[in-house]
């Protein structure tokens, strides 16, 4: 009899699904953010709740872009200027807290305060050159995380230090979307701010999202694919910005040690955590720490995964932490999988 109710209570259900899935449909918005392609997209009955919550993420991730940018005229602009400053901004004073734990987290491979190093490069003005080696020498000195004192809502920045938050500020913005996403009642969706990912829940209600894993050596094509579910997956790679001159490839994940792109190797890493503004920093972090110190800290450190690639286009190898496995498939992609 118990069997009997508990088949037609399944029965009940999986109808009830099926008519519930018939309206549950993909909605998909792009715009450009974070000087790059932010792109959303949210499985749900409610078209008109949908498109209007799609509209304000986009200008939620605009209006924190504002605020967290060391080039716009914002607080973190503000505070890089007059070197000492009260924080009132809630968001801001969260992100600086954070980052500079992370920073510390990573023994400094991710640093807060290396502006004064990535200003000279100029990735993020679209127009990078080689800076002068003296110069560089120089500036190195006006860097370190050590030197960002927080005191409740003041900041300090010390030895003439200033802050870039480009290695982080993508994944804490994703982060608040999801969390605007979520107090709006939304459970499947995806966020992808050029390459820092944030998946929830399920597609169309019924499987894990799969997420493709660029190749590095050819930015078009794919590596292989992971499939997740409420985990954020964030890559850093050598393909992003970068220049060639004199035959050397200068990209823009620089080592805080040399103020120079770091030169390990390494060609991109695949970080896999729940929490995005980690996961944004410590890719920076562990592609500056390379293949091997890259996966002991993953291994011992918590809530964080990594895939690295290095090698060479013919020759390209894979490494992963202890909580991803990885097969190849007939059609040469990789499956990875994960398992927390
Ligand atoms: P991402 O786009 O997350 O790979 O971060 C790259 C950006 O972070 C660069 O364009 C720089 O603004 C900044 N950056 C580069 N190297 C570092 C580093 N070692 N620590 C912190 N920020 C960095
Ligand atoms: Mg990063």
């Amino acid at each position: 009899m118990i069997k009997k109710t508990a088949f037609v209570l399944l029965f009940i259900t999986l109808i009830l699904n099926c008519k519930a899935d018939d309206n549950y449909k993909k909605y998909t918005q792009s715009s450009f953010s974070m000087g790059t392609l932010l792109e959303i997209t949210i499985f749900s009955t409610d078209e008109a709740k949908v498109k209007k919550i799609l509209d304000e993420s986009m200008k939620l991730s605009n209006q924190l872009e504002d605020k967290f940018s060391c080039h716009k005229d914002s607080i973190i602009t503000k505070l890089n200027k007059e070197k000492s400053l009260i924080i009132n901004d809630n968001e801001v004073l969260d992100l600086l807290i954070k980052s500079k734990y992370l920073s510390k987290l990573s023994k400094g491979n991710f640093d807060l305060a290396l502006f004064n190093i990535t200003e000279l490069w100029g990735f993020s003005s679209g127009d990078p050159k080689l800076p002068d080696n003296n110069i560089i020498k120089n500036e190195l000195k006006k860097t370190g995380y050590t030197n960002v004192i927080i005191n409740k809502k003041e900041v300090k920045l010390l030895n003439g230090v200033s802050l870039d938050l480009g290695g982080v500020a993508k994944g804490r913005i994703i982060n608040l979307i999801a969390v605007f996403l979520k107090q709006n009642g939304f459970k499947d969706f995806i966020i992808n701010g050029g390459g820092d990912l944030i998946v929830s829940g399920k597609f169309q209600n019924i499987r894990p999202w799969r997420i493709a894993i660029v190749d590095p050596f050819d930015k078009n094509d794919f590596l292989g694919f992971i499939a997740l579910t409420d985990k954020s997956i964030v890559t850093s790679g050598d393909y992003e910005r970068s220049f060639i001159k004199d035959g050397v490839n200068y990209h823009h994940i620089i080592d805080p040690k040399t103020g120079y792109p770091s030169t390990n190797e390494v060609h991109s890493v695949t970080v896999i955590s729940s929490d995005s503004t980690k996961a944004d920093a410590m890719a920076t972090a562990v592609f500056v720490m390379g293949e091997k110190k890259g996966i002991e800290f993953a291994n011992k450190t918590d809530d964080l995964d990594v895939i690295i690639i290095t090698g060479d286009k013919d020759n390209k190898k894979i490494s992963y932490s202890n909580k991803i496995t990885a097969k190849k498939t007939d059609k040469g992609k990789w499956e990875f999988t994960y398992r927390d």
